[in-house]
């Protein structure tokens, strides 16, 4: 679509998983340059495309009537060429699988969100999974951060979805705008409230309640602060554990998932760690969203925020952004724990 050259990209560069890929695939619609992915997730112990990171590939493909070369399962490399500007729409995607919805998501909102009108998507897969964003954590915490910059999103959880049998859905409605802020997110000011909540589908209910009764003794809070949620519209059995924590800044949402062959005082005693150690830093931006923001900054008007250290994944988005873009992106110690990232597009 355009002259400038192609991106040539190593997936085992960094973290060497799926977020190289999956923000290739944003910013090639994004920028309309057309990228060569090798060694896609050499680090994972399944390398290659699996059926979540497909289907952000083909869904890309849709978005932008790509040219794409090695879009197969277990596909080590990839070609994407998008030929048009992302296309507003209307958009219906199934994972077929419980893979996540919401790294789906990711993919297709920084495109969406450039596209010339609204858009309206619905996504079918995971939506509360292992090492990805929850449902929540997104309503909660992502998007309030995009409607700072200016990005009107919203979203709805129709059904929950949760591995190994996934059948959730969520919709999700995008109205683009040109003129965005830049983000400033520089102290996190004091926490208003923590408050913890338990979702639980198709399991014996001492499990919520052993999780209930770790959160509330690990993070002192208060009974009326933590809530055990059962959830009677899942396809399938599933647990997932989340504590936000409201502050004078705003939001961050820590989460858990329930896996069989881990107890359940586990499940939650390592949910409490993470929000130990983020209370501790005392930042407003977590390790998650960290890596999460930095995309949209550099499409935008950039920013700066205050997090902890930074995740090899953060360090490797870093490195996938400037094969793109022109954009400075500078991290920088401030404490013990605390870190400042700038991002300033050029
Ligand atoms: P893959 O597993 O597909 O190879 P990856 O290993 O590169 O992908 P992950 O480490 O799984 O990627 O992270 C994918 C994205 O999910 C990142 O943007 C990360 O911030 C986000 N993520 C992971 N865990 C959480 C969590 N608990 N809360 C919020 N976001 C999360």
């Amino acid at each position: 679509m355009r002259d400038e050259q192609p991106v040539i990209l190593d997936g085992g560069h960094g973290e060497g998983g799926g977020q190289i890929l999956r923000t290739a695939l944003s910013l090639s619609l994004c920028t309309g340059r057309a990228f060569r992915l090798t060694a896609i997730r050499q680090n994972r112990e399944k390398p290659g495309l699996r059926p979540q990171h497909m289907l952000a590939v083909l869904s890309a493909q849709r978005l932008g009537s790509a040219y794409v070369e090695g879009a197969q399962v277990g596909s080590r490399e990839l070609w994407f060429e998008p030929k048009q500007k992302v296309t507003p729409g209307t958009y219906f995607f199934d994972i077929g699988t419980a893979g996540s919805t919401l790294l789906v998501l990711q993919t297709l909102l920084p495109a969406l969100l450039a596209a010339s009108g609204p858009s309206s998507l619905t996504l079918c897969g995971g939506t509360h999974n292992l090492h990805a964003p929850t449902f929540e954590f997104v309503e909660r915490v992502y998007l309030p951060r995009l409607a700072q910059l200016g990005h009107r999103v919203s979203i709805s959880l129709l059904r929950p979805g949760f591995y190994p049998i996934g059948g959730g859905k969520l919709t999700v409605q995008v109205t683009p705008t040109t003129e965005t802020q830049p983000l400033e997110i520089l102290s996190r000011g004091s926490v208003r409230s923590v408050q913890a909540e338990v979702l639980v589908s198709r399991l014996p209910m001492h499990i919520s309640q052993r999780e209930q009764a770790t959160l509330m003794s690990r993070l002192d809070i208060p009974a009326d602060h933590c809530h055990v949620r059962a959830l009677t519209d899942c396809a399938g059995p599933g647990n997932a554990l989340l504590v936000q924590i409201d502050t004078d800044s705003g939001s961050e949402l820590f989460c858990a998932i329930g896996e069989r062959g881990v107890r359940a005082e586990q499940v939650a005693s390592d949910c409490a760690d993470e929000v130990d150690r983020f209370l501790l830093a005392d930042v407003p931006v977590g390790e998650y969203l960290a890596d999460q923001l930095l995309l949209p900054l550099a499409l935008g008007s950039g920013g700066r925020f205050l997090t902890t250290a930074p995740s090899l994944h953060t360090l490797t988005q870093v490195d996938t952004l400037r094969a793109f873009l022109p954009v400075q992106i500078a991290i920088e110690q401030k404490t013990d724990r605390a870190h400042l990232i700038t991002v300033s597009p050029r």
